[in-house]
């Protein structure tokens, strides 16, 4: 009931500030009276019952969840069907269902860690008969239900929460209640707390942040902060082989005047930016390999081959190495030619739906040779190796960029040509020839990287030590944009029966809300088309009201509960009435904006165009409407509107 209390409030605030105090209270009473609560309210905030490397998945959809509300309730079918259109929310139509029960007998009352153990269950259940026992698992949890309880669980079985917190959120208030919890044992009632606790929380925050950003691993952080406050934990998170680090990202420039003025002075190396998927590569002392996504799910199953070219490449693991590195389709018939990211997700990915564009990419690299080591039907691929984070057993974090570099190229041979290669990378001022070359060589375009002082590895940070430019700089903005899809129209004359136009949305990280940036109908295959109006039309994925964390003036039929990133290239950011996107985030001098706070306009992408989906991305890695402020600022200064 207390963390269903603290959602509720979670929900019914939009304040940044008043969301942080409400979680780092309810947190801090966890820690005070039932400190064991504390590890599974985290995750629950988080909508997670488990860190992504455990690849623990509950393995239930609304369909089952659905089930297990009638199953509850003793509501009829349509009843239910009709709630949930009506409120767009299969927890808040749970919710009216449990309200209009009456029962007999009050079921015990649920605890924290009793539903996040009880969702753990769900994960363990597989096999014959699992999926009536999950039904009956999640029927019992729902009739034990009091107050709101019933809107959150069901909320939290579907993965939407929507309480508008988020990873960083969390982690911030989680830090704030163990410094105040703290100082106050420490100062037993002599010091008010509020006078001094301030500075101590920032410090507190940074800290907390830095150690999930070494180790990300909630159960670890968590247990140290109980047992030895922010100290204990900085002293246990520490980067580990074979436990993933939170990857270091790279900055988006305009050109490349933009990217030299965001480096700063000093030298720097210009690498090519391979067009594939993050991997971490952890090789332990027994020579095991591990690879890890980007999101930090293991995916060594889905790619043994790489991982095999990995072991066949480095010379002796020592007590371990842990390798920063692309993983590139390449043909081996056509002497490793890089192929398109698209090719990767032809890959079977553990309990994913294929990606919906692969028919489309297969269809557009016809002739390219398929690899017989690969999960049936692959491609071939090539680990392009990049950065170093660990040299035998121990972090290498610190090091300047070219320490790093230089022991990644003392514990690696490219044993067989176009498994494993070494990033091509140069010194010296020539990025825009190196940018044509990295394009003729079917790179995405270029990062560079600062050498020296404030080259070392920051995990988790997308600071100006790394900055990239890709290919599509050239005629208009520098990037493209990863925005979500949250509505659609339905199509005319050719398109109809299919949605058309998107409505795609940016992540504003201090509202917890998405922002609509512009309507897409440019881009789509007929099978792209085919298959996403099935996703969405009927695959329950609709509702009959924008969600409440949906921000947008334009007025859809059809509204998605959000699920996806699509990467989406367009021709220029203006100001809209309709967009709310980095709503009041453009200061007034730019752009002859007049800023854009209060009631005035959003920024507007022009002219977008589907790209591809990023199956790699979470909405919350989706393009932040303080990415979209900074590039509508950086092309006013090239137009010479500010
Ligand atoms: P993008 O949409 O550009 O891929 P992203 O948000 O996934 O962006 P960024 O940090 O913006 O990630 O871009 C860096 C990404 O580029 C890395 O995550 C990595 O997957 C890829 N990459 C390719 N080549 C390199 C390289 N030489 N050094 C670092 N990252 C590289």
């Amino acid at each position: 009931m207390h963390l269903a209390a603290a959602f509720e409030a979670l929900a019914a605030t939009t304040k940044r500030l008043k969301k942080a105090d409400i979680l780092a209270n309810c947190f801090r009473s966890l820690l005070a009276l039932t400190p064991e609560d504390l590890l599974p309210a985290v995750f629950l905030s988080c909508n997670k019952v488990a860190e992504n490397m455990e690849g623990v998945d509950m393995g239930v959809g609304g369909s089952q969840v659905t089930s297990a509300i009638l199953q509850a309730t003793g509501t009829k079918p349509e009843q239910l069907r009709r709630l949930n259109r009506s409120t767009g929310d299969l927890g808040d139509a749970a919710q009216a269902c449990k309200a209009n029960q009456r029962l007999l007998a009050s079921p015990k009352p649920l605890t924290i860690r009793g539903v996040h153990d009880a969702l753990l269950g769900l994960a363990r259940d597989g096999g014959t008969g699992s999926e009536g026992r999950k039904v009956a698992a999640m029927a019992k949890l729902l009739r034990a239900c009091q107050g709101p309880e019933t809107r959150w669980l069901v909320r939290t079985l579907i993965r939407n929460i929507r309480t508008g917190a988020t990873l960083l959120s969390v982690l911030d208030a989680l830090a704030a209640a163990v410094a105040i919890h703290t100082l106050s044992s420490r100062s037993q009632g002599r010091v008010p707390v509020e006078r001094i606790a301030a500075p101590r929380i920032a410090a507190a925050q940074r800290a907390v942040r830095d150690c999930y950003n070494l180790r990300p691993d909630l159960p670890l952080l968590v247990g140290a902060l109980i047992e030895g406050g922010v100290e204990g934990a900085v002293e246990t998170c520490t980067v580990r082989v074979g436990m993933p680090v939170r990857p270091m990202l790279a900055k988006p420039s305009t050109g490349v005047e933009d990217l030299l003025s965001t480096l700063g002075d000093g030298s720097f190396l210009v690498e090519r930016k391979y067009d594939g998927m993050r991997a971490q590569v952890h090789v332990a002392a027994d020579g095991q390999v591990t690879i890890y996504s980007r999101k930090l799910e293991n995916t060594t199953a889905q790619f043994h081959d790489a991982a095999a070219a990995v072991s066949a490449a480095v010379r002796s693991p020592g007590a371990g190495l842990i390798i920063d590195a692309e993983i590139t389709a390449v043909d081996p018939a056509q002497d490793f030619r890089l192929l398109p990211f698209q090719m990767l997700s032809t890959r079977p990915r553990k309990g994913q739906q294929q990606q919906q564009d692969v028919s489309a990419a297969l269809a557009s690299s016809s002739g390219t040779t398929v690899e017989p080591s690969g999960a049936p039907g692959s491609v071939a691929v090539c680990v392009v190796a990049f950065d170093l984070l660990a040299y035998n057993g121990a972090p290498c974090l610190a090091l300047p960029l070219e320490d790093r570099r230089r022991l990644l190229a003392e514990a690696t041979v490219a044993a067989e040509a176009g498994r494993f290669i070494l990033a091509t990378a140069e010194t010296g001022e020539q990025i825009l020839r190196f940018l044509h070359e990295s394009i003729a060589a079917s790179c995405e375009g270029v990062i560079a990287k600062r050498l020296g002082r404030g080259s070392e590895y920051v995990p988790g940070d997308r600071g100006s030590a790394w900055v990239k430019l890709k290919r599509d700089y050239i005629p208009g903005l520098g990037d493209t944009f990863d925005l979500v899809p949250i509505g659609g129209w339905y199509g005319q004359g050719r398109k109809a029966g299919w949605l058309s136009p998107i409505l795609l949305a940016c992540w504003d990280p201090d509202s917890g809300e998405l922002q609509s940036v512009c309507r897409c109908m440019s881009g789509y295959t007929d099978a792209f088309y085919k298959e996403m109006t099935a996703f969405y039309l009927e695959g329950n994925r609709t509702l009959e009201r924008p969600p409440s964390y949906v921000s947008t003036g334009e007025n859809c039929p059809v509204w998605f509960n959000p699920c996806e990133v699509w990467e989406i290239r367009g021709a220029d950011l203006t100001l809209s009435p309709v967009h709310t996107a980095a709503l009041g985030k453009v200061p007034a001098t730019v752009g002859g904006s007049k800023g854009n706070g209060g009631k005035g306009r959003g920024c507007a992408l022009r002219f977008p165009r589907y790209i591809q989906t990023r199956q790699d991305k979470g909405i919350e890695d989706a393009t932040t409407s303080n990415e979209i402020a900074e590039m509508f600022c950086k092309q006013a200064v090239r137009q010479g509107t500010s």
